[in-house]
């Protein structure tokens, strides 16, 4: 016992510094393929590139290969199978929340009361187990939220924030939505993880939504499958105004399109 409070001790504070810092330790996030969109002088290439993508993350349009982050599940085959690393660029970022509603709107839900005071109901709807240990992972001393601020609540009566990860199965639709009808005003729904997002590995079918958009609307996604803590936490200083999310134009489908909002 001793010995683990004098290393506490010894080693100072480990919290990580992000957001006054950027966080540079190893295996803080898993990254996603960079230098895309990618021109190449054969077709088939692109062609080869594109198809070894389950998840269609990576689209071929005529010589070009594109990429949507929504769709990303950091299988890493387009790494392993396709392109020799020193060819194949990838990057370790962790800023990834993206938001469908304009810069404006998104600003105006939230006042300043609620930049250092956001409380968070997490509904599990349908995750396969990662994602949540993701989330447990801010609750701990390594990310620790609550110095930012953000705090999960039991209870959505008491939520201003709607975190879902999982595709949103037929079980969990109604407790969902009862869920988000709870909250007090103003509220906002994170969808978090390729499954919220659009289904992911899941889809949609008899037993699965494909996406907590096609039941409640959605605020700010994160892409990831899982995405990492810093990933999350990125989305809620979004949230807040303390943070810039990127801009999408549409959330993606689980039909391998992407849905307008
Ligand atoms: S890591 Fe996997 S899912 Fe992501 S772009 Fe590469 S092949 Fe597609
Ligand atoms: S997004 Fe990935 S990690 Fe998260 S619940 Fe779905 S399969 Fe699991």
């Amino acid at each position: 016992m001793w010995e683990w409070v004098w290393e506490g001790i010894r080693q100072g504070i480990v919290t990580t510094g992000y957001p006054a810092r950027a966080e540079t330790a190893a295996g803080v996030s898993p990254g996603f393929p960079s230098g895309l969109p990618r021109t190449f002088t054969d077709p088939e290439e692109a062609e080869t590139l594109a198809a070894c993508c389950p998840s269609e993350a990576l689209v071929r349009e005529g010589r070009q290969v594109i990429f949507r982050d929504q769709r990303c599940i950091h299988c890493y085959r387009c790494l392993r199978r396709i392109a020799p690393p020193q060819e194949w660029r990838w990057q370790g970022n962790y800023e990834w929340a993206v938001s469908p509603r304009p810069r404006a709107e998104l600003a105006k839900k939230f006042d300043k009361s609620f930049r250092r005071s956001l409380h968070l109901r997490v509904i599990d709807a349908g995750a396969c187990g990662a994602c949540l240990s993701e989330i447990e992972q801010l609750n701990k001393p390594y990310y620790n939220m609550h110095r930012l601020g953000f705090f999960l609540t039991p209870t959505p009566r008491d939520a201003d924030l709607l975190l879902v990860a999982g595709p949103v199965t037929e079980h969990m639709r109604l407790p969902l939505l009862k869920a988000y009808e709870a909250m007090p005003a103003p509220k906002a729904v994170l969808a978090l993880g390729a499954c919220a997002i659009y289904g992911g590995v899941f889809g949609s079918s008899f037993a699965s939504l494909g996406g907590v958009s096609s039941l409640i609307p959605v605020d700010i996604l994160v892409p990831g499958c899982p995405p990492p803590p810093l990933a999350i936490l990125h989305a809620l200083l979004a949230l807040v105004g303390r943070a810039e999310p990127h801009r999408c134009e549409s959330i993606a489908s689980p039909q391998g399109g992407e849905s307008h909002v």
